[in-house]
């Protein structure tokens, strides 16, 4: 070859094997994934367009079916992030200059509103302190004054572990002519949840947290209220990749000869069928069963050392995102590292209005057994007796 100039060496990778390290992830997620889903993803790539690839499709959507409880036809997995599901939502459900209602108690009502106003949409918020969350009143009133083509609300609000209640608001919604719009990438598998006996229009997830998957396959369902709204939209969705109705051509679910669109995440979606596999053995109410329990057995071991939860009714806590208050002149961070550098497990922080504030816990998917929260608890107790306060 002639080269037109030198070639660099700066950022040439020197090291012949880069160690990964494999701690127990104990945060918010992601969690660690199912060893039977990690395996699956190893196998040799197909293509996207091969004829096996089509089945396996089919498979994970039924699967997706069954833990999001729906017969939509419009449910599959985008290729992309929980938190891009969010932008998939906002693109498809709301035409610029629409009005959004968006319940705001932590960092992803925030984002909501953000992607809303990047998207020419108008936003109301129900805000609540972090800790708390809108009672079916307090919903009720603004759909009344503001009739909102979309209403958001946050299942799992991981930044400060609340649970929103949702039973009633899909069918105040549709009385308003409002789509309701639900973020469930914490909780999915870890809390019970019913899309279709919850009337709720559009649902979203994330791979990497209860399913036990690695990251990067993010569920997605639309009602057919939902999908009628975007067929006759006066303009199209504007991300191109997100638009349901082109992504949805390659999932089969218009009746399409399935024509390419993206090359999605094969490997993932290996991992994405046998961790729904996983999921359809121990059976939803199962799992949901061991979410909770483990998060009654957290909190009977994290009293016994004087930790108090932040989200204060019982009733609004989340199995799957525990918060704990940090207690007054303990340093938060000496906990964190010493728990990662002694039991090689992660704790977490705070995020946005809770930084600083609490630490979080994860009880999701494969990492949600009895013997992990000894390991937490443990991992707390060793920190506490450090610092001095046991
Ligand atoms: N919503 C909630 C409730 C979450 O917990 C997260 C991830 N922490 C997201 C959205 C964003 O997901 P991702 O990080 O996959 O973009």
């Amino acid at each position: 070859v002639v080269l037109d100039a030198a070639v660099s060496d700066a950022n040439k990778l020197e090291k012949k094997h880069f160690e990964i390290p494999e701690p127990l992830m104990m945060g918010p997620g992601p969690s660690n994934p199912y060893p039977r889903a990690n395996d699956a993803m190893s196998k040799a790539l197909l293509g996207h367009m091969h004829a096996p690839m089509f089945p396996l499709m089919d498979e994970i959507q039924t699967g997706l079916k069954y833990v999001l409880q729906t017969e939509n036809e419009a449910t599959f997995g985008l290729s992309a992030s929980g938190g891009a599901a969010m932008d998939a939502a906002v693109s498809n459900l709301l035409e610029p200059g629409e009005k959004a209602v968006v319940s705001v108690s932590g960092i992803w009502g925030e984002r909501f509103t953000e992607k809303c106003l990047r998207h020419g949409a108008e936003v109301v918020q129900i805000r609540k302190e972090a800790g708390l969350t809108p009672s079916f009143e307090d919903i009720e009133k603004v759909l009344e004054e503001e009739k909102p083509a979309v209403l958001f609300l946050c299942h799992g609000e991981s930044s400060s572990g609340t649970k929103q209640k949702l039973d009633g608001i899909g069918e105040l919604c549709h009385k308003h002519g409002t789509l309701l719009v639900v973020d469930t990438v914490c909780t999915l598998v870890g809390e019970p949840f019913f899309t279709d006996a919850w009337n709720i229009d559009l649902v979203y997830s994330g791979a990497q947290k209860c399913i036990g998957c690695p990251p990067g396959l993010s569920p997605m369902t639309y009602s057919a209220r939902a999908m009628e709204k975007v067929m006759s939209r006066k303009s199209k969705p504007d991300i191109f990749s997100f638009d349901v109705t082109e992504v949805g051509r390659q999932w089969g679910f218009n009746g399409d000869k399935r024509p390419y669109h993206h090359t999605p995440p094969i490997n993932i979606m290996f991992a994405m069928r046998e961790a729904l596999q996983i999921v359809s053995e121990e059976g939803l109410e199962n799992s949901w069963n061991r979410h909770l329990n483990a998060h009654y057995q957290l909190w009977e071991g994290l009293d016994k050392l004087g930790l108090k939860p932040f989200v204060k009714n019982p009733e609004d806590r989340l199995a799957t995102v525990n918060c704990i208050e940090i207690p007054e002149g303990l340093d938060a961070g000496k906990l964190i590292a010493n728990a990662f550098d002694k039991f090689n497990l992660e704790i977490s922080g705070g995020l946005g209005g809770t930084a600083g504030k609490v630490f979080r816990i994860g009880l999701m998917g494969y990492n949600c057994t009895p013997r992990n929260v000894e390991s937490v608890v443990t991992a707390f107790e060793d920190g506490l007796k450090q610092q001095k306060f046991l």
